[in-house]
């Protein structure tokens, strides 16, 4: 398959300026503390590595593949395509190489551009996108995702997601499945096959490829066990979406007792106490911010390992309350009937 990277020349903001803007601070770091000669002759080629390697840190998930993806990125649900751009170079200056997207997002052209303009190579990456049900269909699935490959600046997706289980997401697999053979996508996924059983089992049955991932509302307070469980035993990695509550929750759990007493004796903040739990149950976890404090502040929980105890008070807490409460036929509603920009 073909993956090379196509990506490499250097946008309007170009990669040395901004290496200058961020990504050299953080590679300063491992340099003071002597751990990196590579860093000081490596130059432009492998900058990003170092980064990843050395300041971030972030270890990966073998998907059933055999790819490896990192377990954490950031998320860019309901950012505008500038804020999507901000948001996602101040991540890849802070080390994150994951960035989970979609187009009923509509902000994929920001991501775009975060891409071209960071310089950093197209390998380093993770790009996750979804097809949306209104591109749902065998012909027209395989349309939409050339359009996305260039919406994106990019040759190639690392795991594109079925956003929905709605319409005609059998002949949108197939299509998919044809990306692939084809190298435009490394990995199929499937987002919120959670509803319905049946769903589920048509994708995972029935289809050539199989899903290595399934991305589903996830956090303490609705911690997911059977989907859980149904997903371990057909070996597909969990992504968590609402990893924090999302906006919706209005920071519900970062008010929760026993997460705050996690962080105060950990000195972490409540926010990364609950995505270092996600990281030890073994979720893939896509923390959406805007604000670069809590970019920077997210990232910041591999230096840090919560205790057996702390990981059993954190179970206690599953009431299996989501937040997202939309009955699944209201979503299918308002899903099949939003007219997307290109
Ligand atoms: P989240 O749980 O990541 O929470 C985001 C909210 O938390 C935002 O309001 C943000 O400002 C705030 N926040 C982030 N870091 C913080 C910090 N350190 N301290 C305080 N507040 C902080 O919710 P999300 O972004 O909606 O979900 C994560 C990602 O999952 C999305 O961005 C998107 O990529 C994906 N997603 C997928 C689906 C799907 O249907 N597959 C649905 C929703 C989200």
């Amino acid at each position: 398959m073909k993956h090379e990277n196509k990506q490499s020349k250097t946008g309007a903001m170009g990669r040395r300026d901004f290496l200058k803007s961020g990504a050299m601070l953080g590679a300063a770091l491992p340099l003071l503390a002597g751990t990196l000669s590579a860093c000081a002759s490596g130059g432009r080629g492998n900058a990003g590595k170092v980064l990843n390697a050395q300041v971030a840190n972030v270890p990966s998930i073998k998907l059933n593949n055999g790819l490896e993806m990192p377990q954490f990125g950031i998320g860019t649900y309901s950012m505008s395509n500038e804020e999507c751009k901000q948001a996602c170079l101040e991540a890849l200056r802070n080390g994150y190489r994951h960035v989970d997207c979609a187009y009923s997002y509509q902000n994929e052209r920001g991501l775009g551009e975060a891409i071209k303009e960071s310089g950093i190579p197209r390998e380093e990456l993770w790009i996750t996108s979804k097809i949306p049900p209104t591109e749902y269909g065998e012909g027209k699935t395989l349309i939409a995702i050339d359009k996305m490959l260039k919406r994106l600046q990019v040759d190639y997706i690392d795991l594109l997601y079925e956003h929905w289980p709605i319409g005609d997401f059998v002949g949108a697999w197939k299509d998919m499945e044809k990306a692939f053979t084809a190298g435009k996508v490394r990995a199929l996924g499937i987002s919120n096959f959670d509803f319905i059983e049946e769903d589920f089992h048509a994708v995972i049955d029935s289809m050539k490829i199989k899903p290595v991932a399934l991305q589903i509302e996830c956090h303490p307070y609705a911690q997911r066990l059977e989907i859980r469980k149904k997903a371990k035993s057909h070996n597909i990695a969990v992504e968590c979406w609402f990893p924090l509550g999302g906006a919706v929750s209005q920071g519900a759990l970062f008010k929760d007792p026993v997460i705050k007493r996690i962080s105060a004796a950990h000195q972490k903040t409540p926010a990364q106490i609950i995505l270092r739990w996600h990281i030890q149950e073994g979720f893939s976890v896509i923390p959406g911010a805007t604000n670069p404090n809590h970019i920077k502040e997210n990232i910041g929980i591999f230096d840090f390992a919560l205790s057996d105890s702390d990981m059993a008070a954190m179970r206690s807490l599953n009431k299996e309350k989501r937040f997202f409460t939309m009955p699944f036929e209201e979503v299918k509603k308002m899903i099949l009937s939003r007219v997307l920009k290109d």
